[in-house]
């Protein structure tokens, strides 16, 4: 388990069990030992196709743990509560989850449901995402912070003054200068008085990969000046009481304190000033940023690392607005976060099943005979690392120049082709990198790797109590050179991955090879498409439980069917299957199995490789081990 470094990126939630199983604490460091979760175990319960034991769910599969989102929820606020202790803070911090991260209704609900204690709130970006988060926030604390932040048009801000009507606590953040004309127009029209905010854009910039948009040159925000005409223009109209809130964002996974405290200490001055200029300031949103050390290096240096822990990211984030408000006599804001990414990307694992692998070191077709002749024949010299090499690739060069001539039939190539493979193995040089078919696709569970080449942590989920004999990239089930992931945490060009057995998990009737991928929990849902249409993965909700199994399936919900993924294209599976079935009575074929698979085919799992029967289950509710 040591070779995958789980403690260093997994900890305090992800661990191996004396089963040799990734097991998952689902309470941090507090998880006893019979409240561990075994992966495995969850695998086998949900796909078992047995309907009295499992509930036939196709993989990949997307295992969802509400007590991890519970715990992050409660470190995030722990931390800025012991830094506001300790640094004698004058006021709170009350932070909103961005509901960009993951809109998955059971995600934003369950946030709303824990952070109801600490007035948890939500952020939204966008109409729809506005609406999931008012009709959410109903349900949780009447003084929970709703930021509507994003490009508004007109009916985004009558959507954000109604739900001030609503008695949500909604604060409309400015992006662009001319929002604020709308929000005065609106409010009057609606009789709402607003609660209005600035996005600032910050001279302070952050260098790695998702500091791209921040800065002066950033693509959001208002700069000084036009922060200033926005105070002059609520002063006119007799609104600067509307003014409370300041916000900024200079991008995900900020690498380090130092350049957090840079941020916050100019942000600070901002609100101070606008304090001066009679702003009733009231909040300080420090946006998101907070990062997740995805390969456990606790580098500065690298997009997919950070060099702090949550509570050294919450006390450098309050000194810094500490020491501004001091030095200026103004009182201590409210301080906001819109941490996403810190927040849900340890509560989701998306777990996928290696169905094959094609080995590099086929065995030639020739005999023994041959081979031997061939061995011997090398000059003692060609036995020499280098020269051996050389020796067998000039002669491979040959080979295929005389097969593209025609002069050298397909055997002969692929006997000159073992054999290659074989004197690298003989001389110690043989690369065992092989491939493993996975079934899910990047573009879809992914798609950050695909689109920006961030790496995730991957891993087998069991048998970490063998010594991986091989080393593996990962190509996906889709039709598309990009979807294989050839790159792996700590600068791999592959993982050591165990050998598949009987041949592979679906086809020789072997034990199964499961993989997950973890701390994805992210901004990979959002994004993923039904490129190739694939489909999604199946999602189960697990939570730990004191049964005999320590979990209880939830909820499950099977990925989309062939006909779901068809309609998003706007095919209309329902017309497609008659024309097929007009064809088939055409060609004499009408009572043939064909059309019997093409009716299952609609409704059978759009991701599955596998030729099992369809399940076509809708949800399910099951609160038992
Ligand atoms: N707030 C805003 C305005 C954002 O644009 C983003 C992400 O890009 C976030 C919050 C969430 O950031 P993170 O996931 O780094 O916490």
């Amino acid at each position: 388990s040591d070779l995958y470094r789980i403690d260093a990126w997994g900890g305090p939630y992800f661990t191996v069990n004396s089963s040799g199983n990734v097991a998952v604490r689902p309470h941090g460091r507090a998880t006893l030992p019979h409240q561990e979760i075994d992966l495995l175990k969850i695998v086998k319960k949900v796909s078992d196709p047995k309907p009295d034991c499992g509930l036939g769910l196709q993989l990949p599969l997307i295992v969802r743990l509400p007590d991890v989102l519970k715990n992050r929820l409660e470190s995030l606020q722990g931390a800025f509560d012991l830094a506001i202790r300790s640094h004698d803070y004058g006021s709170h911090y009350q932070g909103v989850y961005p509901v960009k991260c993951n809109q998955d209704r059971f995600v934003v609900e369950d946030i709303v449901k824990f952070g109801s204690p600490f007035r948890f709130g939500l952020e939204a970006g966008s109409k729809p995402e506005l609406l999931l988060a008012m009709s959410c926030l109903c349900k949780g604390n009447p003084d929970a912070l709703l930021i509507c932040n994003g490009f508004k048009d007109l009916e985004y801000i009558s959507l954000a003054l109604f739900a001030r009507k609503l008695a949500l606590n909604t604060v409309i953040v400015l992006e662009q200068e001319e929002e604020l004309d709308l929000v005065v127009d609106l409010s009057q029209k609606l009789g709402v008085r607003p609660v209005v905010g600035v996005r600032a854009k910050l001279k302070t910039k952050h260098s790695g990969h998702f500091g791209s948009t921040s800065g002066e040159k950033g693509k959001f925000g208002l700069t000084t000046t036009q922060i200033l005409r926005v105070v002059k223009k609520l002063d006119k109209l007799g609104m600067l009481d509307c003014f409370q809130l300041l916000h900024f964002h200079i991008g995900s996974q900020i690498p380090s304190t130092d350049l957090l405290a840079d941020g916050v200490s100019e942000a600070a001055q901002i609100y101070c000033e606008l304090v001066r200029l009679g702003a009733h300031m009231k909040v300080l949103d420090i946006g998101g940023g907070l990062g997740i050390d995805y390969d456990g290096s606790k580098s500065s240096n690298s997009d997919i690392s950070v060099s702090y822990s949550l509570e050294e990211y919450a006390s450098a984030v309050v000194q810094a607005v500490r020491n501004v408000c001091e030095r200026r006599s103004v009182k201590h804001p409210v301080i906001c976060s819109e941490s996403g990414r810190a927040l849900v990307s340890h509560h989701s694992v998306l777990i996928f099943e290696a169905v094959s692998s094609s080995a590099c070191d086929d065995a030639p077709p020739m005999s023994a005979y041959e081979l031997q002749y061939f061995i011997e024949g090398l000059t003692e010299e060609a036995r020499e690392y280098e020269a051996c090499l050389t020796y067998a690739d000039v002669l491979k060069q040959r080979c295929v120049e005389q097969f593209k001539e025609g002069s050298v039939g397909i055997e002969q190539l692929a006997t000159v082709d073992g054999l290659c493979d074989m004197v690298s193995k003989a001389i110690g040089a043989f690369d065992p990198v092989r491939t493993y078919h996975v079934n899910l696709s990047v573009f879809t569970s992914i798609p950050d790797f695909w689109g920006i080449g961030q790496m995730f942590p991957i891993v087998p989920i069991h048998r970490l109590d063998q010594r991986p004999a091989m080393r593996g990239v990962l190509s996906d089930l889709t039709c598309d050179s990009d979807g294989k992931i050839d790159k792996f945490i700590g600068g791999e060009s592959s993982l050591p991955l165990h050998e598949l057995e009987g041949n592979g998990g679906n086809n020789g009737g072997g034990q199964k090879y499961y993989l997950g991928m973890f701390l994805g929990g992210a901004y990979q849902e959002a994004l993923g498409g039904v490129h190739n249409l694939f489909g999604g993965p199946s999602i189960v909700r697990v939570s730990q439980s004191d049964g005999p199994h320590s979990f209880a399936v939830t909820r499950a919900v099977p990925g989309p069917s062939c006909g779901d993924v068809l309609r998003v294209m706007q095919h209309e599976p329902e017309l497609m299957f008659e024309t097929l079935k007009h064809r088939a009575e055409e060609c004499g074929q009408g009572d043939d199995g064909g059309m019997a698979s093409a009716a299952v085919a609609t409704t059978s799992p759009a991701s599955s490789c596998s030729m099992s029967a369809m399940n076509n289950h809708g949800f399910y509710y099951c609160s038992e081990d």
